[in-house]
């Protein structure tokens, strides 16, 4: 994988294609043993996580369905987004179980808010799928039950992840350039 440029950012080889699918397959197996007979309703969080769930389904072979949201955010006077609702969703969730599928698990905001959202309508259960997760960005209590990979807390991209609407293309994923960025094994 060569180091790339988006904007005006370099980015450095992370974790590639391989490495990638080799995980969602392991996590499929999990997934599998654990849901069947049970049709899971698989949740994609758009627009990131769009490659993982799409990559994840090669792999499930049980009976389950997939559906997908996404998030509105607004921004006021504060520099981070705030979720104020998700739109997307139109199965009945009521007594199902649910896997939401995320790109990545960094301050928590996004799969709180869906978490808090989705219990009102009272799925049998819901467990998260997230392809990477930032433990030290998170200090929530909200569990990860299937992580494709644990990353420091630096900027991402591809595999889905864009930077300012870029990079999602990517087969692998790249972190933003430091003296100190090491490829993950
Ligand atoms: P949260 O902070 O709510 O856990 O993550 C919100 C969203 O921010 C993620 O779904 C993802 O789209 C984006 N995000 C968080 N960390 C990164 C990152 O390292 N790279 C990119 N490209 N997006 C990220």
């Amino acid at each position: 994988m060569p180091t790339i440029t988006l904007h005006t950012k370099t980015f450095v080889p992370y974790i590639d294609e391989g490495k990638i699918q080799a995980r969602i397959a392991e996590l499929g197996k999990e997934i599998n043993a654990e849901y069947a007979d049970k049709n899971p309703l698989f949740v994609g969080v758009l627009n990131g996580a769009f490659r993982f769930a799409s990559d994840m389904m090669r792999q499930i072979d049980i009976d389950c369905e997939i559906n997908f949201v996404k998030l509105t955010s607004y921004r006021g006077t504060e520099t981070t987004g705030k979720i104020s609702s998700h739109i997307g969703l139109n199965s009945d969730i009521e007594g199902r179980h649910l896997v939401l599928i995320e790109d990545i698990v960094d301050t928590g905001n996004t799969i709180e808010f869906l978490l808090e959202n989705l219990y009102k309508e009272k799925p049998a259960s819901i467990k998260v799928a997230s392809l990477l997760y930032k433990p030290e960005a998170y200090h929530g209590d909200v569990k990860i039950d299937f992580t494709g990979f644990e990353i420091p807390n630096l900027f991402v991209v591809g595999y889905g992840l864009d930077f300012d609407g870029l990079g999602r293309n990517l087969n692998g994923i790249y972190q933003i350039e430091l003296p100190q960025t090491v490829k993950y094994d």
